[in-house]
């Protein structure tokens, strides 16, 4: 890749101006190659970071109060310019990443799919969920109004979907709230090309200047200042748990605390019946195997945790699963750190107690990884929470209960997940009505007969769990549902009809689904 294909790679964005006013420069890692990239960033300054954050809050009336037919018109001339940009983005991708050309691609298809999807949203303007009561003493309509400018920090793991024009920045966009994008240093390239291309989209369709801004950094400095600037009014996070409440901590030393929406990590339990093991024990320790290995195990949502009852069914299922896991090839981890960090994490595991059941570890070379899997008894898990820890990477853990009554135990005791699975037949539904209502208590998606990776963009999935798997149980980072952490609502109270916003108006002008005095309808008043 040329540096004329690049453009202004390295550089900041703050919102039209170019910027590269700091000291610190920096490289990408290609771990694939195990060596830097050639381009070079520039963190942003703190004087950059203050411009970024004035342009938005200049922004925001402007854009907020534009037509939904213009903040869509924007979202889908950034898919048109990602797509005209597709091979320079795809190949920046690979070599910042390590993921496969595939992968690359079948995320670049979901990034513009979400892009697309939001535009329609932003079109249809339901989001703002009107409501009207009028009694004889009161008039009182509620509509749901942008939160202002947000902080979208990208997410290593994916350099697309959950990164600068990924679904928190569009879903943002769609309801009108200006974003400034912290780039994850690991893929700068990636997120620079992106930025340009939502840059472009946003002069062709003339958004305000500040709409959107870019920022690079290497160290924590940049993404500390903008989550306590105060024209910042929410943040959006995807990574580790120690990130994640360190943003959540910059917040409440603000004087006005604001949301910090932070996904932070799940090892997503899967709970296996014994019935539907004995039934097809070997289909399910293949399709899991395939679902550890998916990504370098790199995914929120890995099967992390496989609970069963031990007997001679899943002892067999075991050994399959193994069996499985050690046929598959090793793949290459997104940065030489978080393969250490895998490392080290699943040999902590080892010390802690946990029996290696996973082969060919010798298979394994820099960067690459090889799945592994390792076993503990189910009172040694309850027991001890560091064996509760989520090992980003191919990895998973089996834990084998004596009896009902301890897997139950077991499952009271598990933290806040994104994700549950119960592998059951039809009868065991019944039998462990109990256990599945324990573990639906615990998480954002109940899966049933499933694998949980593959997160489907839709108007019904929850992303979000209860902590620690997120900050904020309540709400989601995939799907429409995005928007609501993002808006606010407000209630107006014995207004003129022609100084409230459109969605309340008497006319119905947006022609929204509204609630009249309980009713839904989308009558005019
Ligand atoms: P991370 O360390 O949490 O970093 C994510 C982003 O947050 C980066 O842009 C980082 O900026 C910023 N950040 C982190 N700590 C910060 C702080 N104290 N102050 C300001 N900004 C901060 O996650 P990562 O780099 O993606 O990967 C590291 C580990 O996170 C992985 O090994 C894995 O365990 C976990 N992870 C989990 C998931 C999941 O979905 N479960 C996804 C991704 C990562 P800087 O790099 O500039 O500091």
């Amino acid at each position: 890749m040329t540096k004329d294909k690049m453009g202004v790679l390295g550089e900041n964005l703050i919102g039209y101006e170019n910027s590269s006013e700091g000291e610190l420069k920096f490289k990408t890692f290609n771990p694939l190659l195990n060596e830097e990239n050639p381009w070079i960033f520039c963190q942003a300054s703190s004087k950059e970071v203050e411009r970024a954050a004035k342009k938005a809050r200049e922004a925001f009336p402007t854009f907020s109060s534009l037509p939904g037919s213009r903040r869509a018109a924007f979202l889908e001339a950034i898919a048109l310019e990602m797509e005209t940009n597709r091979e320079t983005i795809l190949e920046t991708y690979v070599a910042e990443s390590g993921l496969p050309v595939g992968r690359a691609e079948g995320e670049f298809a979901r990034t513009l799919g979400q892009i697309n999807r939001f535009a329609n949203i932003a079109r249809t303007g339901q989001w703002a969920e009107p409501i009207i009561d009028i009694t004889d003493n009161v008039d009182i309509r509620k509509t749901n109004m942008p939160i202002g400018p947000i902080v979208v920090f990208g997410a290593s793991n994916f350099p697309l979907a959950f990164s600068t024009a990924g679904g928190d920045t569009v879903s943002a966009f769609a309801v009108g709230c200006p974003v400034l994008v912290k780039a994850h240093p690991m893929h700068s390239g990636t997120s620079s090309l992106v930025a340009q291309a939502i840059f472009r989209a946003a002069r062709e369709t003339e958004m305000p200047d500040g709409t959107f801004s870019h920022l690079l950094d290497w160290d924590n400095s940049v993404g500390e200042a903008l989550v306590k600037h105060p024209e910042i009014q929410a943040v959006g996070f995807t990574g580790s748990l120690k990130g994640g409440l360190a943003l959540n901590r910059f917040s409440q030393e603000r004087e006005n605390p604001i949301p910090v929406f932070a996904e932070m990590g799940s090892i997503n339990p899967v709970v296996v019946l014994p019935k539907i093991i004995e039934e097809q024990g070997l289909h399910w320790a293949t399709a899991l195997a395939g679902s550890i290995n998916l990504g370098a195990g790199q995914f929120c949502t890995n099967p992390g945790l496989l609970i069963g009852i031990e007997d001679s069914s899943f002892t067999t299922f075991i050994d399959q699963l193994a069996d499985a896991l050690s046929e598959q090839k090793p793949s290459c981890m997104l940065h030489p750190k978080i393969f250490e960090t895998y490392r080290r994490s699943v040999d902590r595991m080892e010390q802690l107690g946990a029996i290696v059941l996973h082969r060919k570890q010798s298979d394994e070379t820099t960067n690459f990884a090889v799945p592994r899997l390792v076993k503990v008894p189910g009172a040694m898990f309850t027991g001890n929470v560091e064996l509760h820890q989520e090992v980003f990477g191919p990895f998973s853990m089996v834990v084998c209960c004596r009896d009902k009554e301890e897997l139950n135990k077991l499952v009271a005791n598990l933290e806040g997940q994104l994700t549950g699975t119960i592998l059951a037949n039809k009868e065991e539904l019944e039998t462990y009505a109990d256990t599945i209502a324990s573990l639906q208590s615990k998480v954002g998606r109940l899966i049933f007969n499933g694998v949980p990776t593959g997160v489907e963009v839709c108007s019904a999935m929850q992303h979000g769990g209860p902590y620690p798997a997120t900050t904020d149980s309540r709400f989601t980072s995939v799907g429409d549902d995005a928007v609501k952490r993002w808006i606010r609502p407000v209630a107006f109270q014995n207004w003129p009809d022609p100084a409230l916003p459109a969605p309340i108006q008497n006319d119905n002008p947006l022609n929204l689904l509204r609630k009249f005095n309980g009713d839904y309808t989308s009558q005019r008043l």
